[in-house]
């Protein structure tokens, strides 16, 4: 079995934002030369998620919205005695780190409206990463 990783390296503008990754995950996919398998998409924070979904303009402030409804930055969250980012914490539990893509015949199988997205929580960061590990044959 064949095993690829990259690391897709960006920077966030906004303290909540949805980065759109899928031609550089697609890209990856490419370059390790997998026929069939399946791909990780991993963001090595505690404080963003990664999704797949629509990008379409409304949509995409639609979902960030109801972030903020169901994790309120102002809420007296314990954690933000230390920090100022506990929404930002509980929304990446719940909503996950990670997400899981089937590649067949050499491409990432994703619905026509799943385009692949870091879910930024707490930027504006410089530095993001996520890690996209190819698996198979
Ligand atoms: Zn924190």
């Amino acid at each position: 079995m064949k095993v690829y990783v990259e690391n897709i390296t960006l920077s966030t503008s906004k303290r909540f934002e949805l980065i759109d990754i899928t031609h550089r995950v697609e890209e990856v996919v490419a370059r390790s030369g997998v026929k069939n398998g399946i791909c990780l998409v991993f963001a090595p924070h505690a404080t963003a998620a990664i999704i797949a979904n629509e990008h379409e303009l409304g949509l995409m402030q639609d979902i960030l919205e109801t972030i903020k409804e169901f994790f309120p930055p102002n809420k007296p969250w314990k954690h933000n005695v230390i920090d100022d980012n506990a929404h930002a914490h509980v929304a990446s539990a719940l909503i996950g780190a990670d997400r899981v893509f089937p590649v067949i015949n050499g491409r990432l199988v994703r619905g026509t409206w799943q385009n692949i997205f870091l879910v930024e929580m707490d930027g504006p960061r410089t530095r993001r990463e996520v890690v996209v590990m190819v698996l198979g044959e």
